[in-house]
């Protein structure tokens, strides 16, 4: 018989919805019998569950006793005791956010691995035990406190897409990577009545990705991973050249370092002409610099002659598993096998991992690559692309500009 044991360390009303979780949890994970208590172990209070699971495996009728974590078994100092009792009665203690319990060793196949599994599987029961408890209103189908983000509404105590401003959301989103995530500028140019911080909490906000109570997939994503991604390459391409730059973003502000220091080459204007210069005093290259035409006609020559090669990229890239997707799938395995195996109570993280590999497969697919193909394979455009549009297309393809001191080429490396 397999024994979940459930409690929770105070006796007020608003715990009951942490038992209910953790109830649930431990009936998920094929316990044959859960025993609940709401008692303080340090209150001297009755203790009646505690009290008749030491029973019950005593009388040697528990196979494995399974609690949330090794924290809920007692805090009084008799749950080593107790672990001791288990193991000569050869009871196996698990733990939902830890895995085996062991007194005697810890050899074993609970590997370091399967265990932060297990961990990330029970994101919802993870570590602080009052993010446990929030997560378990959550599932419970309370919202918490927080505002859902722009675009989500609450439907019967579930978050779900706005019909009223699902598509102003989508829209907000798509005017921002047009801008090339610069909020401020987008800000302006759409009149909208938010502020530069409210925005950037809104982008940040996981609920866009189809993260919600506890689960990734549980509501509809706003974004794909990809434009999540290329969202976020471009905010912090700009982050990087915050404080560098007076006024506009430039094509290479911030793109373009120095081989010999790392840091960032200036653009300077000399006379009519554009720069790029290393501007740090202890470097080699110090005052050496690179005219800005040149380093983009170099760019260009490097995007036109790996053309095909970046239009299989675009055409291939959205199909291509996100790497978070690839680990997870090899982390699916690896309990597969322990559960072919023979291994017991590994549903739970089962199913957890395989609703996030779900949720990851299933974020609906832009067309953010599609044309870029041909914008590739046509000569001309992009030596007819304003300065932005380059911009973020740099930002997406070329993974560094380094300048080598030289003043007649770069050396670039493409993603
Ligand atoms: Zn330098």
């Amino acid at each position: 018989m397999r024994v979940g044991l459930a409690r929770v360390s105070t006796t007020k009303r608003a715990q009951d919805i942490s038992i209910e979780g953790q109830v649930r949890d431990l009936e998920a994970a094929g316990c044959d019998r859960v025993l609940a208590e709401r008692a303080s172990a340090y209150s001297g209070g009755k203790r009646p569950a505690w009290e008749e699971l030491w029973s019950l495996v005593a009388s040697g009728v528990v196979s494995e006793v399974v609690v949330i974590d090794q924290s809920r078994l007692s805090r009084s100092g008799d749950d080593m005791a107790f672990l001791a009792a288990c193991a000569q009665q050869g009871v196996r203690v698990q733990a939902l956010t830890g895995g085996q319990i062991e007194v005697e060793s810890y050899s074993g196949f609970i590997t370091a691995g399967v265990l932060s599994v297990m961990n990330q599987a029970s994101s919802r029961l993870v570590g602080a035990k009052v993010r446990d408890g929030l997560a378990r209103r959550r599932a419970a189908g309370y919202l918490g406190t927080g505002r859902l983000p722009f675009g989500y509404c609450s439907q019967d105590g579930r978050a779900a897409p706005d019909p009223t401003t699902w598509t102003q959301a989508r829209e907000r989103f798509d005017g921002l990577l047009a801008a090339g995530m610069n909020i401020n500028q987008w800000i302006r140019d759409s009149g909208t009545d938010v502020s530069h911080t409210g925005v950037r909490r809104w982008l940040d906000h996981p609920m866009l990705r189809g993260f919600a109570h506890g689960q990734w997939g549980a509501v509809p994503a706003l974004m794909t991973w990809q434009e999540w991604e290329q969202a976020t390459r471009l905010r912090q391409s700009r982050a990087s050249a915050i404080g560098r730059t007076a006024g506009r973003l430039r094509l290479f502000t911030g793109l373009v370092s120095c081989s010999e220091c790392g840091r960032c080459c200036h653009r300077q204007m000399d006379g009519a002409v554009a720069r790029l210069k290393c501007k740090s005093p202890s470097c080699t290259f110090y005052g050496r610099s690179i005219q800005e035409a040149v380093v983009r006609a170099q760019v260009l020559e490097a995007l036109r002659t790996r053309a095909v090669e970046l239009a299989e990229l675009a055409g291939t890239v959205q199909h291509q598993e996100p790497p978070e997707a690839i680990e997870l799938r090899a982390q699916l395995h690896q309990l597969e096998a322990l559960e072919r195996s023979g291994v017991a109570g590994l549903a739970p993280a089962l199913a957890d991992l395989r609703g996030r590999l779900g949720a990851l497969q299933q974020v609906p697919s832009g067309p953010r690559y599609d044309g870029l193909a041909d914008l590739f394979a046509t000569p001309g455009t992009l030596e007819l692309a304003t300065d932005e549009e380059l911009r973020a297309i740099v930002v997406e393809f070329v993974a560094s500009v380094r300048f080598l001191g030289n003043p007649r080429r770069v050396e670039i490396t493409l993603r």
